[in-house]
């Protein structure tokens, strides 16, 4: 069956389709990775920031530990004095601490020592539930003597460090290796709310020492620096108001990852975590933290372009309108197409009887007369004239014997009914029947005789009957070289002659 021409336009609308959302689709990756890119570089960047604003502070812990290591004796007063400055231009750093090592046997003198300043000054530590509660034993305490600034950090007066594990784990990793160390993220003993923040440890030591033998020997305490790592971050990048991403300090260096800082709820549905980035900051006194952060689907949202969408709108249109266009096209071409067969069809049809006219006749004669010489096969032709029609006309009028040649048409194509044979109208009231492959055509010939003849139409004017009658002239030949079409022509015409002069109502064969 011949595909229809609508299917091929549904097929190349759909191939187009699946091209232009291919192509838009490639567009849309490549716009997420340039997105997933820039939003690298920001981190990147905000991570260099943020950087240097740790080193920065830790510096500043440094600079104090020379200043102090000057004139080792230390009190409140002149602790208050060194630190003062510095804090007020540093606000991720809540607190400078001086702890100094103190071994067991001296626990109680320099607990009334320093009662004699502050009269309920005790060294203390905390329970799990952050209760305070009476120092355990143990070889070294490491009390906060000195706070700055004092008012915001009383409650951390007097707390042992080394009452801690991971202060502890800091205080002994500093005093070994004379360096800055600091402890994991910790809830701070003097902050109500949920910050997190770390302390960094300096040892101070008595003289130079070089080993860490002589280090354990000469060291006589700590300055404390203690920060805020949310500060530090905003300090640095300002990300707490920033609702379009996702930024996470994390402390890496033990098995069991820490959140130092989020500002934001990493829990929320909006960020989205396929582009998420991670990376790691310089060392932080010893310690190791990472960036985790994720765009916001606002923050890419707002990035996107408009490439993807525009390629596939204008696609769908610039098809939509090629579909349009090609269904317009399509059905003009049916049109003409139906009216050529129509204009073929009447070219070869006779417009009164519907039968094959004479054009078609002559087409058809000259195609089987080719034929059944190829073949040697034999071509009969019969030719049929109604007796006396015109005295028909004369009788019932033109109109009539149209009427009668309609039904004589009819009659004789009820015989006719091989496929391969052909009945035509030759002219006025003249039939003729092309039958190939046929040898006897006068059977054919005398059954449309005898068919009109019982179909009985009144004549009463004819010589012959009283009813309308044919006359015809059958010829049988083997189409070869010694005859030709027109003989087969004449030879009907000339027994239907005779036929004719036979009385009518007869069929004469050649
Ligand atoms: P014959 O028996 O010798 O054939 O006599 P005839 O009258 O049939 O022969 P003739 O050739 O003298 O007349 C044929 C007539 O057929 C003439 C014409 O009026 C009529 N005729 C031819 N074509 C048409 C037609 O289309 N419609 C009508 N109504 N009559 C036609
Ligand atoms: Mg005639
Ligand atoms: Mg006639």
């Amino acid at each position: 069956m011949k595909r229809s021409p609508f299917s091929a336009i549904a097929i190349l609308a759909v191939l187009g389709l699946s091209l232009c959302a291919a192509l838009s689709r490639s567009f849309y990756v490549q716009d997420t990775l340039a997105i997933a890119n820039d939003f690298q570089g920001d981190i990147r960047q905000a991570a260099a920031i943020l950087e240097r604003e740790v080193l920065l502070n830790l510096e500043v812990l440094y600079a104090l530990k020379a200043a102090i290591e000057v004139v080792p004796g230390m009190d409140a007063e002149r602790f208050k004095s060194i630190t003062d400055g510095i804090l007020e231009r540093s606000p991720a750093i809540m607190a400078f601490a001086w702890a100094p090592a103190i071994e067991r046997s001296r626990l109680a003198d320099f607990e009334l020592e320093q009662q004699r300043i502050f009269p309920d000054w005790r060294i203390t530590e905390r329970d799990a539930d952050n209760q305070v509660i009476p120092v355990a034993e143990r070889s070294v305490y490491v009390p906060v003597q000195f706070i700055a600034p004092l008012e915001k950090n009383r409650p951390a007066m007097g707390f042992d460090l080394a009452s801690e594990a991971k202060r502890r784990k800091a205080i002994e990793a500093s005093r070994d290796t004379g360096r800055l160390v600091a402890t994991a993220g910790i809830k701070l003993v003097q902050e109500s709310d949920n910050q997190q923040g770390f302390l960094v440890f300096a040892p101070l030591y008595e003289g130079k020492p070089s080993t860490q033998a002589q280090r354990r020997e000469a060291h006589y305490g700590y300055i404390n620096g203690v920060f805020l790592v949310g500060e530090l971050t905003n300090q640095a990048i300002g990300v707490r108001s920033n609702a379009s991403l996702l930024f996470q300090v994390v402390d890496v260096t033990d098995a069991q990852p820490n959140e130092l800082y989020t500002n934001a709820d990493p829990a929320a549905p909006r960020w989205v975590s396929e582009l998420g980035f991670k990376t790691l900051l310089a060392d932080v006194a010893g310690r190791t933290w990472q960036i985790q952060a994720m765009p916001s689907q606002d923050y890419i949202d707002r990035r996107r372009s408009h490439l993807p969408a525009l390629i596939m709108v204008s696609g769908v249109l610039f098809i939509a309108l090629l579909v349009i266009y090609a269904l317009v096209n399509v059905n003009r071409n049916r049109a003409l197409v139906a009216s050529k067969d129509q204009l073929e069809k009447m070219s070869l049809t006779d417009g009164l009887t519907q039968l094959a006219n004479r054009r078609h006749f002559d087409q058809f004669l000259e195609q089987e007369w080719a034929r059944a010489r190829r073949q040697t096969r034999t071509l009969s032709l019969v030719m049929l004239d109604i007796d006396y029609f015109k005295l028909y006309n004369d009788h019932y009028g033109h109109p009539a014997g149209d009427q009668c040649l309609k039904k004589v048409a009819n009659i004789l194509q009820g015989v006719v009914r091989r496929p391969t044979d052909m009945l035509a109208r030759y002219g006025g009231e003249e039939f003729a029947i092309i039958l190939p492959d046929t040898n006897d055509g006068g059977i054919i010939a005398e059954a449309c005789r005898a068919a009109i003849e019982k179909a009985a139409m009144q004549h009463p004017l004819s010589d012959v009957s009283n009813r309308i009658t044919i006359s015809a002239g059958v010829c049988s030949i083997v189409p070869g070289d010694n005859n030709s079409l027109d003989d087969l022509k004449q030879q009907a015409d000339a027994a239907l002659y005779r036929a004719k002069h036979a009385g009518r109502n007869t069929v004469e064969l050649c």
